[in-house]
């Protein structure tokens, strides 16, 4: 990750600081809470963007989001043992 970005309060671009903070969204018509990773400029403490942060965020939104509906996560799905599939009724 680039370790410097534009910080349009001090019109420059910056060293950041990489924070974390409980977030609620709304997302497809649900209040979803997740953890939000955000970045703040090292000289004047505002908040930055960082795309790859943003990136980061959705995923943590939609896992949230997955957890909330009880949708598993495609990663979960092929944790799911093989033979679950075939047991017979
Ligand atoms: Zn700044």
């Amino acid at each position: 990750m680039n370790n410097t970005t534009f910080c349009e309060n001090c019109r420059n671009d910056v060293n950041f600081s990489i924070k974390k903070k409980n977030t609620i969204r709304s997302f497809k018509n649900e209040e979803i809470e997740f953890e939000e990773t955000f970045a703040t400029c090292n000289n004047c403490e505002n908040e930055v963007f960082v795309a790859d942060l943003h990136d980061c965020n959705l995923f943590s939104l939609y896992d949230s989001y997955r957890l909330k509906n009880g949708i598993l996560a495609i990663e979960d799905i092929r944790n799911i043992p093989i033979e679950a599939e075939y047991s017979t009724v």
